[in-house]
């Protein structure tokens, strides 16, 4: 969508919505339709071609609006009010804008954490079979979850919001979590009474872009009755493409499955689909029916609040279906392929240049690199024997001192943004391509950026 399409879009929209609210008392508050009318409106399959915003418009009275409940309406008395207003739908549009992350509870890590309230009720009955004189709080006290080393921050939290033990796995040279390593774990925590119960396999760890082998982990966690989440909040949209999706490989032996469309498929936050094998144990986890909250539907769709922890959301979905109408899958892949060639070329200008390498494979549009060996050798020139004399020799090899100088040194600029990281003592800088605008000269705009405060920061530090 080009801008001045953007404008006409917004343009009808605002008509749209003025149009809507300044009449809405005429409408009844509640629809007539019945769950699931929508689906003979709707065609099976996302668009593979960009539609017009148009098509979206006529659509929205004939598809969406017989659905909705008006809670503007001045006939809405249920529940309590929900707040709505001319200047914070404006605002909002700015919001999308602007589209920064707060960075607070939601999203990816509410579905880790979801996951493993089901998997915990999912074991509790299952251990309960066995043992009945044993209690939750007995059965909680040994319950056992675990992730990678590599895994967000938002996994090990999970456990402590979730009251479980939770354990950090190593991986191997290349970062991943391997079958070995969680077969060993599980082993000597079962021989320590305790029981195993969840466990997160990240696709495109935080860090480094690195992929567990969910082909491993799966085949282990299936046969030992273990909920296997997958965690791919970042890397979950380039499975759009079918060349990327081996890195997910062994992915339908998993349980729950979650990853960000508001991080890299054009999707302004927050939007984060889980998707559950099997949602009873989720739904058990948090069923709570209290009267005001019945309906005469029940059953007959699913109820989205037994699904979460807050009652109410947003209606995101909305969102989601725009993207994929006007950009249209073949849009939407080449949207990630050009970020994934971005990645390359500049991993390709790194590699170039001998004072920098690359420390993890660039998989994805995430380059992680660093100043490697420096060694700065001044000599002193004797004229009389015409000879040279070494005078002093240092030796930055695998300084994390001089990286941290040098990202602190680019941020200071303010020229580009960058952030670091640390896998096994090792500082590295963390070069990811996120705006949608981003083409290559803004790859070189940013190398050059770096190597000039590169020649700055040596500068400075071989003296
Ligand atoms: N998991 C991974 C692998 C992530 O990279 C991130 C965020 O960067 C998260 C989870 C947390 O995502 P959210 O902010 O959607 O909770």
């Amino acid at each position: 969508m080009d801008p001045n399409e953007f404008k006409d879009f917004s343009k009808d929209m605002t008509s749209f919505i003025v149009n809507y609210l300044e009449n809405i008392r005429e409408r009844r508050v509640l629809p007539t339709v019945e769950p699931g009318y929508m689906k003979p409106l709707l065609p099976e399959e996302a668009p593979q071609k960009a539609e017009d915003w148009q098509n979206i418009m006529n659509d929205l009275e004939r598809v969406i609006m017989p659905g909705v409940t008006h809670w503007h309406s001045p006939k809405f008395h249920a529940y309590f009010p929900t707040a709505q207003s001319y200047p914070a739908i404006v605002a909002d549009m700015l919001s999308g804008a602007i589209a920064c992350i707060g960075f607070t509870w939601g999203t990816a890590s509410e579905a880790t954490l979801v996951a493993l309230l089901g998997a915990k009720v999912k074991k509790i009955k299952q251990v309960k079979e066995q043992h009945p004189d044993w209690s939750d709080s007995d059965i909680v006290g040994k319950l056992v979850a675990y992730g990678s080393a590599q895994a967000h921050s938002s996994v090990e939290r999970a456990g402590l919001l979730g009251g479980v033990k939770h354990r950090l796995l190593e991986t191997d040279s290349k970062h991943q979590l391997r079958g070995e390593t969680l077969a060993e774990a599980i082993q000597a925590d079962k021989e320590n009474g305790l029981i195993p119960f969840y466990v997160v396999g990240t696709l495109g760890t935080t860090s480094s872009c690195t992929f567990d082998r969910i082909d491993e982990l799966g085949p282990i966690c299936n046969s030992e009755e273990i909920w296997l989440h997958v965690d791919a909040a970042y890397a979950g949209s380039a499975f759009i493409c079918p060349e990327f999706r081996y890195l997910m490989r062994g992915v339908e032996r998993a349980d729950s499955f979650n990853f960000n469309p508001h991080k890299w498929m054009l999707v302004n936050f927050d939007c984060s689909p889980l998707w559950l094998k099997d949602p009873t144990y989720v739904i058990n986890a948090f069923n709570v029916d209290p009267l005001y909250l019945k309906h005469d539907m029940q059953g007959s769709a699913p109820d989205y609040r037994h699904w979460q922890i807050p009652l109410g959301r947003r209606f995101r979905a909305l969102k989601l279906w725009f993207v994929l109408r006007l950009y249209g899958v073949e849009n939407l892949q080449k949207y990630i392929r050009n970020h994934v060639a971005q990645a390359h070329e500049f991993e390709s200008l790194v590699l170039a240049d001998p004072r920098f390498e690359v420390v993890e494979e660039v998989v994805l549009g995430l380059v992680c690199f660093r100043l490697k060996v420096i060694s700065f050798i001044t000599y002193n020139y004797n004229y009389a024997n015409n000879n040279k004399v070494l005078i002093y020799f240092k030796n930055f090899q695998g300084s994390n001192e001089l990286n941290e100088l040098l990202l602190k040194r680019i941020n200071g600029a303010g020229n580009i943004h960058l952030v670091p990281s640390k896998i096994n003592d090792c500082y590295f800088l963390r070069l990811a391509i996120c705006s949608r605008f981003s083409e290559s000269k803004d790859i070189q705009y940013s190398w050059q950026e770096i190597k000039t405060r590169a020649d700055e920061v040596l500068k400075e530090n071989s003296a």
